[in-house]
């Protein structure tokens, strides 16, 4: 196996990939270099930048120089030891139309040159297409990977197999399971860099979730075209291990500078936001002053910088538990970001699914977009399928969460027993919090019951899932007697008076203590 997964958070993991020219991690990030103008020539990626890989496109290159980078050998010809992906020409068809060269020529090609990485003349999809287009291409493609199969010569070389079928995503799901059935060692997914550019993020997440629940999970998916840093987070999260992005370059051209949050045109720049060996040693003044190639090495380079550390932060994320904090943090970067994590919860299921259960850190939780994560969702679908109170008693007291945690050793909680010994000596005990719902108290210090924190006030959709959360767990139990303890400083009276209508439901006595009467005992 090339692919060897040692961490995972969300979807995202941190693997080994095994090339012909040596192990490289993921995620990986590819920088495009185009052989014909490149303002940072490849050695350096790897030296000065630190990228173990590089992606050059194999269609270029044939047509500009023939038969010498296989006459040397690409890594020769780049003067690059790490690791090179090949594209195919896919994305000029996209622009131009069409190729003038056979899907069976540029497979050879890729072979002689020696590619540690290659990619199959694919035929994107595209945006502005009708679906009966968009099946053609999904068909052809298809047609193109089995042809691979039977045509490729050489077996040091990891073969992609890309997904396509756009925004259609019945054709999408189809075409990653019948990619799937072929033996590829990494999968693609075709044709999102219209979707990027028209920021269609929630399409991307609906394109790259349905091709990643119709693919092996075993095999890394490659994203093509990931262009800026800000959105890398949210791509890894959904289980992208591979990236290639012109970005860096393409914006150096046009004078703009990146951040891992945004973009900034370098005119209108005061002040340089970043560490990076180049800005430390510079205004943006003094850049705009630099005779154009040198401003477009200088915003180059930069990027390029910005770019890897965003990966080395996205990796140290993993490692920590501490993905979702970020992807939420690189959200708040634009609007069209934020929507798309909110289209997570189509998904919520598949991601809790496949995120691991104990994590090295505890959550941060700042709102309902939240709800959504994977601790969240699994609690509830725990204490709906496998939570049975642990004795046959008559008897439930919900309790409202307490300022520390854990809940049942806060002092709030030791008043509450006082107040109500005779129930709770005989009570199967819940806290209705935030932001997991109802949390049994022998659940209390379970991971990750104690281990998060929450921002306060809670916003309205909080107190809603909570309520509902409180409300279908009585209607679960159906206990004969409910006590409940209110506290309207912090939950409104609809969790009040839901928790009233369920118990008529369910036929259970309710008993409404106020926190305040609780609150004023002596301790
Ligand atoms: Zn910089």
């Amino acid at each position: 196996m090339s692919f060897e997964v040692r961490e995972k958070d969300l979807l995202a993991r941190i693997g080994r990939l095994k090339t012909k020219s040596g192990v490289v991690e993921t995620p990986l990030l590819f920088p495009v270099v185009n052989p014909v103008i490149q303002p940072v020539q490849p050695k350096r990626i790897q030296i000065d930048f630190g990228f173990e890989a590089l992606i050059t496109n194999a269609y270029i290159l044939k047509k500009r120089y023939q038969d010498q980078p296989a006459q040397q050998g690409l890594h020769k010809f780049l003067d690059y030891d790490g690791a090179v992906m090949t594209d195919s020409g896919a994305y000029q068809i996209l622009v131009y139309g069409d190729v003038d060269i056979s899907p069976k020529e540029i497979v050879q090609y890729q072979e002689q040159i020696g590619s540690d990485i290659a990619t199959i003349l694919d035929i994107p999809t595209g945006w502005h297409v009708t679906e009966q287009h968009a099946r053609q291409t999904v068909n052809e493609t298809l047609s193109r990977a089995k042809l691979l199969f039977k045509q490729k010569t050489r077996d040091d070389i990891l073969w992609v197999g890309p997904v396509q079928g756009g925004r259609y995503l019945n054709l999408v799901a189809h075409s990653a399971r019948q990619m799937s059935k072929l033996p590829f060692q990494i999968h693609a997914l075709g044709s999102p860099t219209e979707v990027m550019e028209r920021y269609r993020f929630d399409v991307l997440v609906d394109m790259i979730m349905t091709a990643k629940m119709n693919l092996q999970p075993d095999r890394p998916l490659h994203l093509f075209g990931a262009g800026h840093p800000f959105m890398f987070a949210l791509a890894v999260a959904l289980g992208c291990d591979l990236f290639d992005s012109a970005a860096y370059s393409l914006y150096a051209k046009e004078g703009r500078y990146m951040t891992e949050d945004g973009t900034h045109r370098l005119n209108e720049l005061d002040y340089f936001p970043c560490q990076c060996p180049k800005c430390t040693n510079a205004t943006p003044k003094q850049v705009l002053e630099l005779p154009p190639k040198e401003r477009e090495v200088f915003l180059a380079e930069h990027n390029l910088y910005v770019c890897a550390a965003e990966i080395r932060r996205i990796k140290q994320a993993i490692r920590d538990g501490r993905l979702w904090e970020h992807m939420e943090m690189r959200a708040h970067s634009h609007p069209a970001l934020y929507t798309a994590v909110k289209r997570l919860a189509k998904y919520k299921h598949f991601i809790e699914k496949h995120s691991p259960s104990v994590k090295p850190s505890g959550l941060f939780y700042y709102n309902s977009l939240s709800l959504i994560r994977p601790e969240v969702v699994r609690h509830a679908k725990l204490l709906a399928e496998r939570y049975t109170p642990t004795r046959q008693v008559k008897t439930l007291v919900l309790v409202p969460q307490a300022a520390t945690k854990p809940f049942h050793k806060s002092a709030e909680y030791r008043k509450f027993r006082k107040k109500l010994k005779h129930e709770i000596a005989d009570a199967n005990v819940c806290f209705y919090a935030a932001p997991f719902g109802v949390v049994p108290i022998e659940l209390d210090e379970v991971y990750p019951l104690s281990q998060h924190e929450t921002a306060m006030p809670l916003d309205e959709e909080t107190i809603q899932y909570v309520t509902d959360q409180t409300v279908e767990h009585i209607k679960r139990t159906k206990p004969k007697n409910v006590t409940f303890i209110h506290d309207p400083k912090n939950w409104n009276n609809a969790i009040l008076r839901e928790v009233k209508k369920a118990c008529k439901q369910t036929t259970s006595t309710l008993k409404i203590v106020k926190i305040d009467e609780i609150k004023t005992l002596e301790n």
